[in-house]
């Protein structure tokens, strides 16, 4: 099998129903009908900019998951190191390159077993919060009840209305207004998850063709698909140069996006005096209810008596806000794991930038140890090496 090719589901409902031919979703099926998994892990998309994670082991609701939902932010990591016992049962589970970042990193910190645990990656340029989309259709006069789909092509964000009609508008443009995507995918620096066992995508295809990119990455996901194209359940060609040109291109360009954001929010505070940083982010913690919710959903933190808890000597219960050691210590416990997933910014009550100062902690670390979260299940986080603190 090559390592690039276009693929589609041979089933007519299935290629029919998937957001790029349907690939995806045929493969997840296939895998539970097969056997090769007990569950499979996908996103269920609701009404009205709704969604919930799914996990199935009935393959008929898989094929009801086909379909991207760009304004579903699950926390797949923390949802598998959580609920799921994968040293007992078998998973295929769908990620974006934050989420598989993520598992690798819990991975290495033996809470994931990545033995039973097969991912499908997806490309990504970004997802929206639900309240933040909704504004962004109102800023261009659409209704949320006429929308078909929502997408980012290249530097645009394209709506796609129920009557046929599409709508595009200059995304970079939009965000200066802060409307747009979640500030955190703004920044995000892993655009194509080539640490799962596929990475799947629309960019590379052309325009008009129902199929998806895939790249297989891993000897499994070879085996994979290639049972699955022998028994008739996925279609494919070979990429060709032009796709892989097409792909790369796409790439590129939104990484160059990506380092304009991370610029412009780093150096809106390192252009400050130590004294006014100081002032911009103690202000900040300032604001905190110690809710919990950003050490909580935080997808790489897994420590089973954490220093923050009130019983512990570092923060002293029944007293808000914190104070800044609360902020500190949690920054500094996953700055060498941050995958900037932005969850603890979404649930943030008061709506610090958490993300923003986890992620810029992270690019030192990045600096120091040229060390980037999440890519390689076989490179240790640096403080955990022998050369860490050299
Ligand atoms: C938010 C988002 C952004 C994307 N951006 C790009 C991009 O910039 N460039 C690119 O090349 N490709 C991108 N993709 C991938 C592309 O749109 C297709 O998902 C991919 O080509 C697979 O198509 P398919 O028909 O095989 O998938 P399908 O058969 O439709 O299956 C898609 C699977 O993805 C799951 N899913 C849907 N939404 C999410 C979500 N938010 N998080 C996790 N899983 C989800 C569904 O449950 C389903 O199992 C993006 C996908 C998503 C979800
Ligand atoms: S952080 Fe990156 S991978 Fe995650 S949703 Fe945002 S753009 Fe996609
Ligand atoms: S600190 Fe925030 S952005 Fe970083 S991994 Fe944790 S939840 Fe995600
Ligand atoms: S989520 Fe926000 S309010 Fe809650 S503890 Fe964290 S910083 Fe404080």
């Amino acid at each position: 099998m090559d390592r690039f090719i276009l693929a589609w589901a041979e089933d007519k409902d299935i290629r029919q129903k998937g957001q790029c031919g349907g690939f995806v979703t045929a493969l997840l099926k296939f895998m539970l009908e097969e056997g090769i998994v007990d569950y499979v892990l996908t996103v269920k998309d609701a009404e009205r900019f709704g969604y919930s994670l799914c996990l199935t082991d009935n393959p008929k609701e898989v094929v009801e998951c086909a379909g991207s939902v760009p304004w579903a932010t699950p926390n797949i990591a923390k949802f598998i190191k959580i609920h799921l016992d994968t040293d007992k049962l078998r998973l295929a589970t769908v990620c974006k390159p934050c989420d598989a970042r993520a598992v690798v990193e819990l991975a290495k910190r033996n809470q994931i077993n990545m033995k039973n645990v097969f991912m499908i990656g997806l490309n990504c340029s970004g997802t929206f919060l639900p309240v933040t989309l909704e504004r962004t259709l109102d800023s261009l006069n659409v209704c949320i009840d006429d929308v078909e789909r929502v997408g980012i092509k290249g530097d645009k964000l394209t709506v796609s209305l129920k009557n046929g009609s599409v709508i595009t508008s200059d995304i970079e443009e939009l965000e200066k207004r802060e409307l747009g995507r979640r500030e955190n995918c703004r920044r995000c620096e892993v655009k194509i998850p080539r640490m799962c066992d596929l990475a799947c995508g629309r960019w590379g295809v052309p325009e008009g063709k129902k199929a998806t990119f895939v790249e297989i990455c891993s000897g499994r996901g070879a085996e994979i698909v290639e049972r699955a194209v022998e028994l008739e359940v996925i279609g494919f060609e070979r990429a060709s140069d032009e796709n892989l040109r097409m792909r790369e291109e796409e790439e590129k360009l939104a990484m160059v996006m990506s380092e304009k954001w991370q610029n412009y929010y780093f150096e809106q505070t390192s252009s400050m005096s130590y004294e006014e940083r100081r002032n911009f982010w103690f202000g900040m913690f300032n604001r905190c209810i110690k809710c919990y919710a950003c050490r909580d959903v935080c997808p790489v933190c897994c420590c089973i008596d954490c220093i923050l808890n009130p019983w512990r000597p570092l923060i002293k219960g029944g007293e808000i806000p914190p104070g800044p050691a609360f902020h500190i210590t949690r920054i500094i416990h996953v700055a060498e794991s941050c995958v900037n997933c932005g969850q603890c910014q979404d649930v943030c009550p008061v709506e610090i930038p958490l993300s923003r100062i986890a992620h810029k902690l992270n690019k030192e670390v990045q600096k120091k140890w040229n060390y980037l979260p999440g890519v390689n299940l076989d490179e240790m986080p640096p403080l955990s090496r022998s050369d860490g603190f050299s």
